[in-house]
């Protein structure tokens, strides 16, 4: 059987479930839930012996989106719960690294920059210089991607390093067990290009 697909914003609190195999009936918080990172599902508590357990329902959570077109009918407390959201992504979008202009020049022949973070801000260093400072993304590989092409078109192949620092590395990761090796694989292509550039080594 497939499963009943909810709608965040509709009855599914109060709307009585039925299952198929042996009659049980209740509402989704009655039945056997689970949360998952997107959406709660919920499964027969009847008596199913040995068989299986019939999933009954899937609750999706709602997208961003989601939540702004229904805002007339949230609670004070999801309003302001997507205010921070929201707050969040704003704050981020005035205040990131947009072009390669924006960052400062810099001298030296080789740079080893750090992705680092103090507080809620991504801080990209050389040695104790601070050349970029924004509001630090969750899970953000892909803002490492846009930021490591903007330093690269700054400073072209004197670029040799963009390493993580440990206080970084939970935003910068996240949960994303592929994040690490993919943060090495950019910063192997980044040595590579400094080599094929031919700097001159520091003397
Ligand atoms: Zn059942």
């Amino acid at each position: 059987m497939t499963a009943l697909i909810l709608d965040y914003f509709g009855d599914w609190r109060t709307r009585p479930l039925v299952c198929p195999t042996c009659g049980w009936t209740g509402t989704f918080e009655e039945g056997w839930t689970e949360l998952y990172e997107a959406l709660q599902d919920c499964q027969c508590p009847g008596e199913h012996g040995s068989g299986p357990r019939p999933m009954l329902a899937v609750l999706p959570y709602p997208t961003l989106q989601q939540w702004q077109a229904h805002a007339g009918r949230l609670s004070p407390g999801e309003r302001a719960y997507i205010g921070q959201i929201e707050n969040g992504r704003d704050r981020f979008n005035r205040l990131k690294l947009r072009m390669a202009s924006q960052l400062p020049d810099l001298p030296d022949p080789v740079l080893d920059l750090l992705w680092d973070q103090e507080a809620e801000d991504l801080v990209i260093r050389l040695g104790a210089r601070e050349v970029w400072r924004e509001p630090v993304r969750y899970e953000a590989l892909w803002r490492y991607e846009q930021v490591l092409a903007l330093l690269q078109a700054k400073y072209g192949p004197r670029l040799r390093d963009l390493a993580p620092t440990p206080a970084a590395e939970y935003h910068l990761y996240g949960d994303q067990t592929a994040h690490p090796a993919a943060v090495q694989r950019l910063r192997g292509r980044l040595r590579q290009a400094w080599e094929a550039a031919g700097t001159r080594q520091p003397c």
